[in-house]
């Protein structure tokens, strides 16, 4: 993702799709887990647990238990709203969260953007390979990891 856009546009984006989505579905998005979600969306960089955890205490101005923030990030997860990238131990913004999707990302080693590619054929030949061996898939995500392009133009 570019670093010359403005960001607030996506936060804004991501939080009416996310609202209206909820509402569809019946989903409670508390202001507690829609607050999570703004800080998810805070870059389009993976963040920590642990850096939500903080920042959000910072803006209640008391310190948040560490299982509040798990389990609100529970839910997006379970929404499609956000992604875990298990190889950062982190999470992401969901761009295209209409359709549930398990996601496809392009990890930077050097700088940590990742970004989601979601090929619907990269899905398929998963799942495809694994029932050919009788494997049950529960989440085809993947993780592929590199360096990014503009890492590439201006290695550090
Ligand atoms: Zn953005
Ligand atoms: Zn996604
Ligand atoms: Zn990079």
């Amino acid at each position: 993702m570019s670093a010359l856009h403005d960001h607030t546009h996506c936060i804004a984006d991501a939080l009416t799709r996310a609202d209206a989505l909820c509402a569809e579905r019946g989903a409670r998005l508390t202001a507690l887990r829609r607050r999570v979600l703004e800080l998810v969306w805070s870059s389009h960089r993976p963040r920590g647990a642990y850096a939500i955890l903080e920042d959000l205490s910072q803006q209640e101005g008391k310190a948040t238990a560490p299982l509040t923030v798990y389990r609100a990030l529970e839910f997006l997860v379970e929404q499609g709203l956000v992604h875990r990238i298990e190889s950062l131990n982190a999470y992401v913004g969901c761009a295209d969260p209409g359709a549930v999707h398990s996601g496809q990302f392009l990890v930077c080693e050097s700088c940590g953007d990742a970004a989601e590619i979601d090929d619907p054929r990269v899905g398929a030949a998963i799942i495809a390979a694994a029932a050919d061996r009788g494997f049950r898939v529960q989440r085809p995500t993947v993780e592929v990891r590199g360096l990014c392009k503009s890492c590439q133009e201006n290695p550090r």
